[in-house]
């Protein structure tokens, strides 16, 4: 039923599920973007991560990182949106803290921006859809999304690709861009990434964000 619902919101994916009939990502059973028998056996990751950065599975686990990898490279827009709403349905606890903490101003969030030429290829920023299925997942507004706080300002090379932490850290460093700044005065952010590594891109967003006066900022990311 939440699939249908989904869909219903989206005609772009329903005519994207009719061109390409789902299958398993972990199992290859039809019918379904990631079967309960496969979803249930995801291995959660291992928290925390670094303070105040919560991710829900483990990226060793293959169906995880193969997820991750379809969704960012085979326009499979809908795995991201079911992995946005197990994210919401995993961190329960901390967002009801987190609500606690905005006294009742909306939670704004944020996802980690990916460069334009990246966008373009892939067609859709995913942490953006998954951050898109997070909010949607909240039954009471208590989100607000924010997809043009945060823009990427240069192509940094893949983190992925630097094997070294600091090397990571350093390159990290500069790459992102408050805008409108004075919207993030005073509000509580959640950061939404596909996969946080060694926490240097969250980290970097954090510090911008609260450099412009967000009160708190957390990050979540479907994976560590
Ligand atoms: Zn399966």
């Amino acid at each position: 039923m939440e699939k249908v619902n989904y869909f219903i919101k989206s005609g772009k994916n329903l005519l994207l599920e009719i061109l390409f009939p789902s299958s398993c990502v972990g199992c290859s059973i039809r019918g379904q973007i990631l079967c309960t028998n496969c979803e249930q056996n995801l291995r959660q990751a291992e928290r925390p991560t670094e303070s105040n950065i919560l991710a829900l599975y483990d990226y060793r686990d293959p169906i995880v990182k193969k997820a991750i990898w379809e969704l960012k490279y085979h326009k499979t827009p809908y795995l991201g949106a079911r992995l946005g709403a197990l994210l919401y349905d995993a961190m329960q606890e901390d967002i009801m803290g987190i609500q606690i903490f905005s006294q009742g101003l909306p939670i704004y969030v944020v996802p980690v921006p990916i460069s334009k030429d990246k966008k373009n290829t892939r067609g859709y920023n995913q942490s953006e859809i998954i951050a898109r299925s997070f909010c949607n997942s909240a039954e009471n507004n208590i989100f607000e999304l924010k997809n043009n706080i945060v823009s990427k300002k240069l192509n940094t090379i893949p983190q992925a690709r630097l094997t070294n932490r600091s090397k990571r850290l350093q390159n990290i460093k500069g790459t992102f861009e408050v805008k409108n700044g004075e919207e993030i005065k005073g509000k509580t952010v959640i950061i939404i990434d596909d996969v946080t590594t060694t926490g240097g891109t969250m980290l970097e967003m954090m510090k911008i964000l609260k450099k412009s006066g967000a009160k708190k900022v957390v990050g979540f990311a479907v994976a560590h």
